[in-house]
């Protein structure tokens, strides 16, 4: 994509810190950390969201994210880590060229977010159990 700025840097006309790559993604230090250390995880073909990349695609891009996770944790002595992936603007996907975020963590640290856990309503759970696996 020629205006994608994740397709310029895989394409090497954007410079990237670059931590890792095989045959159909790469990974590289995001320039605007939530912490130090964290990674950008991203195929280096262009799919705008997740539900868009083929399976075996996904599956050779997320053999590596354990490892990734782990690298991480050990570089920055984190406590945790948090792997985020934002689809559509509605999710705070601002650079629509799917990526996984690999934040690290410690305890106290800067970044809050809002979990706002709620309650289904009798038989909406179900009702949407139901709406999912038919989408499978
Ligand atoms: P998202 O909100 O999920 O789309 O996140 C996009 C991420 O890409 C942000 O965390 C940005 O800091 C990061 N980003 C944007 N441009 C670059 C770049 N040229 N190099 C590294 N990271 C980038
Ligand atoms: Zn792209």
């Amino acid at each position: 994509m020629a205006d994608c700025i994740f397709c310029k840097i895989a394409a090497g006309q954007i410079p990237c810190a670059k931590v890792w790559e095989n045959d159909v993604a790469f990974a590289f230090m995001d320039i605007g950390p939530l912490a130090e250390g964290h990674v950008l995880l991203v195929p280096k073909s262009h799919y705008e969201t997740l539900d868009q990349v083929p399976a075996d695609q996904a599956a050779a891009m997320l053999s590596q994210l354990p490892v990734l996770v782990k690298a991480v944790q050990s570089a920055t002595g984190a406590t945790g880590v948090n792997v985020l992936q934002n689809n559509g603007r509605s999710a705070h996907q601002l650079v629509p060229h799917v990526h996984f975020h690999i934040i690290p963590r410690k305890e106290g640290d800067a970044w809050r977010f809002n979990w706002p856990a709620g309650k289904y309503a009798a038989g909406r759970m179900e009702e949407l159990t139901g709406k999912i696996k038919a989408g499978l």
